[in-house]
């Protein structure tokens, strides 16, 4: 089936860039539709507090906070489709995108499908999960103040968690399965310098140990011996790496070598006019809610920008160049509000 209605607007993905996005587009009347994925609500749906962004003064579960992004965006009108897309097509205008035997059309479309955190892949971790699991210490490790916690890895990221937990944890044991270190030099050496980190090579986690549905240890494998023994820990933080999901992207969009959408700096314009990118498909460094949901709503100006130009009114776009910022240096400001901006209508 071909949906003949060509939308303004397509997002795809429904994580915090792509509800940020559709809210932005939504109440700039672009009629977004949100392609959201099966897995909708996206990396937070495996977490359970959420303390760290703004606005919700006494924290939140994850899952709600997604509800809450994703009635928000529906409030002003966005739609969703709670399927995966499976193919897109950009080299031509309209836009098409696949999900199965149906096909959507749009002259503009933002890529928001994030990214997934490279699990063990055991049970144990995936009953666990957000319970004690976790794979971001600078989202989690504010939990797990005066407990052990064993971190899975060997790379700058393992090394980076490591150090970040030993704020808040009192020791900090790090397992990996080999004996040398993918992490760069000056990573390993600040780890190993760091009292409360202790290393266990060649080993891996065979089962992660529960009561009440509470992380109370790890269970390790010794790879040379076979042995395994149980290391009393409070969480697991899995620093074994992040996976971009690109693959629809990869032959049409510009990305770097692990897969990472690229976008013109100070934009989220990718490589072809019209198509846009935000949140974590696109961020390998910061991977927080709020810097995804922060170039989500940059995604929908742009969005809504690149719109109001191809049909001639381009002054008419919330991201148009304003009055004083073309100014030259020196006169005075524009007067017509108090504050020396001029007024604008509040988006
Ligand atoms: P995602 O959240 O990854 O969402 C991607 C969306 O794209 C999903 O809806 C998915 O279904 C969809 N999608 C993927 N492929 C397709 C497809 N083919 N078709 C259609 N849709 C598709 N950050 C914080 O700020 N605070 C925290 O406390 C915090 N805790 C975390 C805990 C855990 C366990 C994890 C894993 C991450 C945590 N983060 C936290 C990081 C945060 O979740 C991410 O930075 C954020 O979710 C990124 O948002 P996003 O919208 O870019 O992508």
């Amino acid at each position: 089936m071909t949906d003949n209605d060509t939308r303004d607007l397509i997002i795809i993905g429904g994580g915090p860039a792509g509800y940020t996005a559709a809210l932005y587009a939504a109440r700039a009347n672009l009629r977004p539709l949100v392609i959201e994925g099966v897995g909708w609500g996206g990396q937070l749906m495996i977490t359970s507090d959420v303390e760290n962004y703004p606005g919700y003064v006494e924290g939140i579960l994850g899952p709600e906070m997604m509800r809450d992004f994703r009635a928000q965006a529906e409030r002003f009108g966005a739609e969703y489709l709670t399927e995966d897309v499976t193919s897109v097509d950009f080299s031509e205008r309209p836009f098409r995108v696949v999900v199965g035997e149906d096909e959507y059309r749009a002259k503009a479309v933002i890529v928001a499908t994030g990214a997934s955190a490279r699990q063990l892949g055991i049970e144990s971790e995936r009953a666990l999960q957000g319970k004690g699991v976790s794979y971001c210490a600078v989202c989690d490790a504010f939990f797990f103040r005066d407990k052990e916690v064993v971190v899975v890895g060997g790379g700058d990221s393992a090394m980076e968690e490591a150090l970040f937990l030993t704020k808040f944890a009192t020791k900090v044991v790090v397992v990996h399965r080999r004996e040398e270190f993918r992490a760069s030099p000056i990573m390993l050496d600040r780890a190993r310098a760091n009292e409360k980190i202790e290393f266990i090579t060649n080993a891996v986690v065979d089962e992660v140990l529960g009561e009440e549905g509470r992380v109370t240890g790890v269970r390790i494998r010794d790879l040379n011996t076979g042995e395994t023994t149980d290391l009393p820990a409070g969480g697991l933080f899995v620093a074994v790496g992040h996976d971009p999901n690109t693959n629809l992207f990869l032959e049409q969009l510009q990305h770097d070598e692990p897969g990472y959408l690229i976008t013109q700096q100070g934009s989220t314009a990718t490589n072809i006019p019209g198509v846009f990118a935000a949140g974590d498909v696109v961020d390998h460094v910061y991977r927080q809610a709020v810097t995804a949901a922060g170039t989500g709503a940059m995604a929908a100006l742009d969005a809504e920008r690149f719109l109001a130009a191809e049909e001639g009114h381009e002054a008419t776009a919330l991201t148009a160049p304003r009055v004083e910022a073309e100014a030259p240096l020196g006169q005075p400001e524009p007067t017509r509000s108090i504050r020396g901006q001029p007024e604008r209508q509040k988006v």
